[in-house]
């Protein structure tokens, strides 16, 4: 065997096995019949950084992935990558200077391609490095005709079944994007924004209203009150007048008016939040749309049309002010709907848009037959479905996504599905091949809007199940991994898809991981420079280390800290393994039928119970604890204590005891390397292959062996603790021989290791010693004499120590210490005295260890 060298030098091992590992042992068997283990990869958005937060979910994946494998199941671990959408698009302006208006459609498609690819390129390399067994053999990508096919075919599916509809309606829209948003895609923030009192004209007298957006009031369509308001229920069918516009609109009664809110009165536009649609379409009341799709008054604004919102505010504020129409005005803090992606406050906008259907019974049905773990995740879908009042909004207005495969007849005006066997298409490249079926005309016009990323990425399970390929389709997927940010989204969406479109739950489980957060607590922002990434980690402590953090930073579902101080304990543990492993390594010898003396079978039952808790452990997702048992089994069990048990036979001559240490070393090093090899797969593999010229990524996971309960070899491993500590606590080498050691317990142990490992002779006896104490020593406390006796301490100190420590033990026993001081008897109490004792074992001096299953003594004399 060649020179092991005493560092661990992770990098360049590992860097090795990133170019030495064959992946094809990582691909999916499609026509295997072992149990089936298919992972619904997140696909990441290729934004050219494989984050902190996707590195920490990976991790994850890949416990479980190689877990499984290793369980015998044929394992998927697909990677996809999720490529439409507005960010690219921005970029790709950015970097070519360009507006995406000002180039061919195709053309600006294509530049969006060529970033992605190149993004997604270098994020395979950090994927990579980091250890992680993607089954590259199932990669998708769902800005190629292959993946995106399958997203326009869902598409024309799920309009023929009914589910897909076109239609004007309100939708959320955000005015900087430019396209129109789905309800999953608004986030709230509280803003404080100020509550203006105006006047609305009536003949009855003016009826004070209170809004605050009196930029909506050319969108006013009706006024409401409640029915039982005393003051205002005269108003009620009437007609008021709209100021700054000077038109008129009805009062109506409402019940949800709160009465004690500002007057009692609510300005109805079209639209100012998702109440004003209730009512619009409650009460049937007409459109006014006063802001348009770029965030602009309309001509309806009259003298402010064109003005961006807050310019329009600001001056219709200014109007009212100087008229007196606003009385009053205050404060008022208020929840406003942003654009996830770029924080702009959504408008309402009344829009042609196609839409998905969304039955919220079928979603909560379809979720209880999921597992999630942990469990109280469930609540977020559950909550969500159940606000659920408008269906989602699938069309956008961008270029970088996913074509609707439909066409408009210039003759009629009737909309041209294309078939599914026409797909993949752009409608704004092919014409159908199809002359109109209602007017026979063959002038079309295609539909420029785009589908929403997520029909891309909500049929991902669907994809790596085979769905629409040449292969017996195999959903469910077993497991979907994702973030707790995308529960309303991504795991909403492909519950809803999956049953549309294969009439089955996506998967039987979702683990659900919590987000990463700097070392000071917060979100890792890069403004916050808190910000750290996986490439920094692994290039200062290694892949491995990266992902000890990942496997004891926290468990699934919670918020997960980063810590340098994880990974840096990470590193120790890896070179805590590989002095472990170069100690042992000459001595591992696989053999068969060798008799393990009591403490080899002590630790084969460490092993077995510590196989035992990490299957557990993994089978309930619970990576640290799995991580810290082999931890500790390592670092203590095999590594502190019975190595240092059985050198003494290790280097002693060749025999059966001999034999038997070195398989019980080799049995030990092969099931850690094996318990390992999902947390930390490249030290696992470079122990693995030199000590058995195997990959443990092919390997099999350890079985627990059935061996009984062994107290003896653990109570000699505590005898033999126990005698380190004495030596360490006297300062002595722990090589250094005792006089000699006796053992006393109910066992019968043997004592080879435990005079080897002591350098001492060892007797073990059974029962308990006859053991006695003699006072050696009187101590007299002088804190305790001075006080009381003052000139007179000096001599009865003098006189205490010339007594007999028996006799003065003896009457400290008994309640009070005579001193004769020559014709006087001085009396102290016991405390003032403190007899120093020896313990005696037949007579000879002895340190007496007592451990809760046995005594120790240990010579001190000759
Ligand atoms: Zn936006
Ligand atoms: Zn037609």
């Amino acid at each position: 065997m060649s020179e092991i060298s005493k560092e661990y030098d992770f990098k360049q091992i590992e860097e090795r096995w990133v170019g030495a590992w064959d992946e094809s042992i990582y691909y999916f068997d499609w026509n295997s019949g072992a149990p089936q283990y298919i992972i619904d990869t997140p696909p990441p958005y290729p934004t050219g950084n494989f984050h902190i937060g996707n590195a920490l979910n990976w991790c994850y994946i890949d416990f479980v992935a190689r877990y499984k494998r290793m369980r015998g199941y044929n394992v998927m671990f697909p990677q996809g990558w999720d490529c439409h959408g507005l960010p690219t698009e921005v970029k790709v302006e950015e970097i070519h200077g360009i507006t995406k208006n000002e180039v061919p459609r195709e053309e600006f498609r294509r530049l969006c391609e060529e970033l992605t690819a190149k993004n997604i390129a270098k994020m395979r390399v950090t994927m990579k490095r980091l250890g992680f067994s993607n089954d590259w053999s199932n990669e998708y990508v769902t800005m190629t005709p292959e993946y995106y096919s399958k997203t326009q075919r869902s598409f024309v599916q799920m309009f023929g079944k009914g589910m897909i509809y076109r239609e004007d309606h309100p939708v959320n829209w955000c005015p900087r994007c430019g396209t129109a948003i789905a309800f999953a895609e608004v986030e709230y923030d509280s803003r404080t924004t100020t509550l203006n009192y105006l006047r609305f004209g009536s003949p009855l007298g003016d009826l004070e209203i209170a809004t605050s957006r009196p930029e909506l009031l050319a969108a006013c369509v009706a006024v409401a009150v409640h029915p039982e308001d005393e003051k205002k229920r005269k108003y009620i069918g009437t007609e008021v007048s709209v100021p700054v516009f000077d038109y008129k609109v009805p009062v109506i009664a409402d019940e949800v008016v709160d009465p004690a809110f500002g007057t009692g009165v609510v300005m109805i536009c079209t639209f100012g939040d998702k109440q004003d649609v209730r009512w619009w379409v409650e009460h049937a009341l007409p459109l006014r749309q006063a802001i348009d799709r770029t965030g602009r008054m309309t001509e309806i604004a009259g003298r402010f049309s064109g003005m961006k919102i807050s310019e329009c505010k600001d001056a219709i504020i200014e109007e009212m002010r100087s008229e007196g129409t606003i009385y009053k005005e205050e404060p008022l803090d208020q929840n406003v709907g942003l654009c996830w992606r770029c924080k702009t406050p959504i408008e309402i906008l009344s829009e042609r848009q196609w839409f998905v259907k969304i039955d919220p019974e079928e979603i909560i049905e379809t979720s209880a037959e999921i597992k999630w773990v942990p469990e109280h995740m469930e609540i977020r879908l559950l909550n969500w479905t159940g606000t659920m009042d408008w269906d989602w909004c699938i069309s956008r207005q961008r270029i970088f996504a996913t074509p609707i495969p439909v066409w408009y007849c210039r003759g009629c005006g009737e909309p041209l599905l294309a078939e599914e066997e026409w797909l993949p298409l752009d409608p704004n490249l092919t014409g159908p091949p199809v002359p109109c079926p209602k007017c026979g005309s063959e002038e079309f016009d295609p539909e420029t809007d785009v589908l929403d990323t997520w029909m891309d990425s909500s049929i991902s399970v669907l994809n790596v199940t085979g769905w629409l390929s040449d292969h017996k389709p195999r959903y469910p997927a077993q497991l979907r991994p994702q973030g707790h940010d995308i529960i309303r989204t991504w795991a909403f969406y492909t519950i809803l898809r999956a049953r549309a479109l294969v009439g089955t739950r996506p998967w039987d489980s979702i683990l659900v991981n919590g987000m990463v957060l700097g070392e000071d607590g917060h979100k890792m922002s890069k403004s916050l420079n808190n910000f750290i990434a996986p490439e920094e980690v692994v290039e200062k402590y290694g892949a491995d280390a990266f992902r000890q953090w990942a496997a004891v930073g926290g468990s699934p579902g919670s918020d997960v800290m980063f810590r340098w101080k994880d990974v840096v304990s990470g590193g120790r543990f890896l070179q805590k393994l590989w002095s472990i492993y170069r100690f042992a390594a000459p001595h591992a010898v696989s053999s068969e039928g060798t008799s393990p003396n009591q403490v080899d079978r002590w630790l084969l039952v460490e092993l077995s119970r510590t196989v035992e808790a990490v299957t557990e452990a993994m089978e309930r997702f619970a990576f640290d604890e799995a991580f810290r048992a082999i931890r500790s089994f390592a670092w203590e069990e095999f590594a502190d204590n019975y190595i240092e048990l059985v050198k003494a036979r290790l280097y002693g001559p060749d025999g059966p005891e001999k034999r038997a240490v070195q398989a019980t070393i080799y049995e030990a090093l092969e099931a850690l390397t094996s318990l390992l090899a999902p947390f930390t797969p490249f030290i696992a593999e470079e122990i693995r292959m030199s000590l058995a010229g195997e990959s443990v990524h092919t390997a099999s996971w350890p079985e627990p062996r059935k061996v009984l309960p062994q107290p003896e070899g653990r109570l000699i491993k505590d005898v033999a603790a126990a005698v380190r500590r004495y030596k360490s606590d006297r300062g002595m080498a722990l090589n250094a021989p005792l006089a000699g050691i006796e053992v006393y317990s109910e066992l019968a142990l043997e004592t080879a290791d435990l005079a080897g490992s002591t350098s001492s002779t060892v007797a073990v006896k059974r029962g308990r010693p006859e053991i006695e104490t003699r006072a050696v020593e009187v101590k007299p406390q002088m804190k305790a004499i001075g006080p009381v006796f003052k000139e007179k301490s000096g001599e009865i100190i003098r006189r205490l120590r010339e007594m007999d420590p028996k006799e003065v033990a003896r009457m400290a026993e008994a309640g009070k210490v005579l001193v004769d001081l020559g014709g006087e008897v001085a009396e102290l109490a016991p405390g003032a005295v403190e007899i120093e004792s020896e313990t005696l074992s037949a007579g000879r001096a002895v340190d007496m260890i007592a451990l809760p299953e046995a005594t120790v003594l240990i010579r001190t004399g000759t």
